[in-house]
């Protein structure tokens, strides 16, 4: 289940890294559109018509890494200010994790969780709740194979700015298949 503590919420008003004015939002200044999952799958299909299943799902895993590889400079920039916001929240144990974690959760990007970090990030496991897969299976079925190729490419740009270097991203397994309960994905340093 998906919950956001208003607690959280209301610190990302008050310290104004969540701004609504006049009809815009934007949160860490960059500016925001909220649109229905769905919308990332209709464009994902498009573009497998056109260009075949593997160069769609590079578009937009890359669109998704672009997110967090350009979201993350302004994270950290502003990083002691969210430390007062997440000081409360420690799953992980990491904070600077844990602040990107709830950053996701926040934008309903799903709530991940850390399987497994080998060899200080060479290898990393993490699963999640998708809301793209969610959103699949609620309106088209099951599926052939992995749809979430704009969350791999999220967390990729997340693990590429907090271990540094370049990461090969896999969906291990899609929940959208019906194969298992949440989508697991692995990143492999390259
Ligand atoms: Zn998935």
């Amino acid at each position: 289940m998906f919950v956001l503590s208003y607690d959280i919420l209301s610190k990302f008003i008050a310290t104004k890294i969540l701004r609504f004015e006049n009809g815009s939002l934007s949160l860490l200044d960059r500016n925001m559109v909220i649109i229905p999952a769905e919308v990332i799958l209709k464009l994902q299909e498009d573009l497998e018509k056109k260009l075949g299943n593997e160069e769609a799902a590079n578009i937009v895993y890359n669109a998704g890494r672009f997110e967090t590889v350009t979201g993350s400079v302004r994270y950290l920039k502003r990083r002691d200010e969210l430390k007062t916001v997440f000081s409360s929240v420690s799953k992980t144990g990491d904070p600077s994790i844990e602040m990107g974690r709830e950053m996701l959760k926040f934008m309903g990007k799903g709530d991940i969780q850390i399987r497994e970090v080998l060899n200080k990030g060479e290898k990393i496991i993490l699963s999640s709740n998708s809301p793209f897969s969610a959103e699949y299976l609620k309106t088209r079925g099951k599926s052939n194979g992995p749809v979430c190729h704009y969350l791999r490419g999220v967390m990729c740009g997340v693990m590429e700015a907090y271990y540094g270097g370049k990461y090969r991203a896999r969906e291990l397994s899609c929940a959208a298949t019906g194969l298992s309960k949440d989508c697991i994905f692995e990143f492999v340093r390259d």
